[in-house]
């Protein structure tokens, strides 16, 4: 029997379905909802790279850049297999409201290749990162376009591509790309800023709920940087995490992990073990082995999806069972699925606010570089700590003002300021009347 033909999502026509539930309370111009229908740019390349073997393959990348009218494009580059173009604008658009979420003077980009990194060589992830930016050399820029990495790339990638297009322009150029290794013009706490942005949403939630910690139970599904980050800080603070999973699946323990002792194993062996570690000797704990699915399906107050997007869908949407779902994925959910988790009376603190802590540093570090002074770890993750709480706090009001959940509150919000900046420029009503 033949298989049913796949049908294909538009992720970014998704995407901008959130635009509709906030335009009613952000007074945005039908003008501006229009221009932000369309990307500015979008640019796809081949990328050919010559492998260990010798012979050449070649990559499929793309960069979007979304809406620049707040200031350049901000947004990450994506390694991954199912990178596809219409991902990469949901990803550019959600960029865009993101920076305006956080009121950064940014719009927003977004790029990835289509590859498997990890059937990668080192030699032939170098080969590859330099020749995408050789290709998008011309597209991006300091005052342009700044890339930064998402999955699967990393600071040392960001390093040998800040290196290329410094090679290709003649002028080493720091502030053309961010996430950058800290020798290279990176900034100290960009590599644990998101989740430390996710933390601090959390945090804040903390007060609204009059939570106790060491009575929170955690789940979070994807164990890199973002999710790893988050961890360790809830960790610290008492909060119970109780599972946590990568590509392989996960690991689930009633009493908690002690999550130092986990990102110690998963670091050195690249595996998620059951672990605890007591100096440089690590003893297995007990643990049951849990499916990626299975987590998301856990009985716990906290649901941190912090890997892929479409992972709640309503496929299993009916079966959360958690209380508050902070996204540090981007998109984890598909629209039908959040709108039945917030019918439901799921808190959901939505990506374009809870990973927003990334961008944040990034934009910290853009602003180091063209300064050519650099701030103390203190100083950033005290500026990225107030940032979060305002943007957290607006965010917050605007969703009690007009009785609406998180995610809309923070639609209206990035509306309301990409709005100002798309009216600024002048509309129908303006050149009308002074046409006469
Ligand atoms: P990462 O590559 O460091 O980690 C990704 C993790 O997800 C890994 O542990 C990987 O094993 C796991 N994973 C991959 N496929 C999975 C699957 N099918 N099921 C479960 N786990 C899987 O990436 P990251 O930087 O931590 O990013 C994670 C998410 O956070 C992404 O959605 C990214 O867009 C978003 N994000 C990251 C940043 C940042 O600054 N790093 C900023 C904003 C948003």
């Amino acid at each position: 029997m033949s298989k049913p033909p796949q049908v294909t999502r538009d992720v970014f026509e998704e995407a901008l379905k959130h635009l509709d539930d906030a335009m009613e309370y952000a007074g945005l111009h039908p003008e501006a909802l229009e221009r932000l229908k369309h990307p500015n740019a979008v640019i796809q390349v081949s990328i050919p790279v010559r492998m260990d073997s010798g012979e050449t393959k070649v990559f499929t990348g793309y960069r979007v850049q979304h809406d620049v009218t707040r200031g350049p494009g901000k947004g990450g580059i994506r390694f991954h297999p199912e990178v596809d173009l219409s991902e990469v604008k949901a990803l550019a658009f959600w960029m865009t409201c993101k920076c305006a979420v956080m009121n950064l003077p940014y719009g927003g980009a977004k790029g990835g290749v289509t590859v498997n990194p990890k059937e990668l060589s080192r030699m032939e992830l170098e080969r590859l990162s330099r020749g995408f930016i050789g290709r998008i050399a011309d597209f991006i820029g300091p005052d342009k376009d700044v890339p930064a990495p998402d999955v699967y790339t990393t600071p040392m990638i960001m390093g040998w591509m800040m290196d290329e297009y410094s090679k290709l322009k003649g002028a080493r150029t720091p502030a053309v790309i961010t996430g950058k290794p800290i020798p290279l013009g990176g900034s100290l706490g960009r590599n644990a800023a998101t989740g430390r942005g996710a933390y601090h949403c959390i945090k804040e939630h903390e007060l609204h709920r009059g939570w106790n910690p060491q009575e929170v139970r955690v789940a979070i599904q994807g164990f890199g940087n973002a999710g790893q980050h988050v961890a360790e800080l809830l960790d610290a603070d008492g909060y119970n995490i109780v599972a946590v999973s990568d590509s392989q699946g996960g690991i689930y323990r009633k009493e908690g992990f002690h999550i130092p002792s986990l990102i110690k194993v998963k670091n050195d062996s690249r595996q998620l073990q059951a672990v605890y570690c007591d100096g440089a000797l690590c003893e297995k704990v007990d643990a049951d082995q849990i499916s990626n699915e299975e987590l998301l399906e856990l009985e716990v107050d906290i649901l941190i999806p912090a890997a892929l997007g479409d992972v709640i869908t309503m496929e299993n949407a009916d079966k959360i069972r958690a209380a508050t779902i902070v996204e540090v994925a981007n998109g984890p959910m598909t629209n039908e699925a959040d709108k039945l988790l917030t019918q439901k009376g799921v808190y959901i603190i939505p990506d374009i606010l809870a990973n927003a802590g990334g961008v944040t540093v990034s934009y910290f570090e853009w602003v180091q570089n063209r300064a050519g002074f650099y701030w103390s770890e203190e100083e950033v993750y005290e500026k990225l700590e107030k940032r979060m709480h305002d943007a957290f706090q607006s965010v917050y009001n605007l969703s009690q003002e007009h009785d609406v959940d998180m995610r809309t509150g923070a639609y209206t919000l990035a509306l309301k300021r990409i709005g100002e900046a798309l009216t600024a420029q002048g509309t129908r009503e303006f050149f009308n009347h002074n046409g006469g």
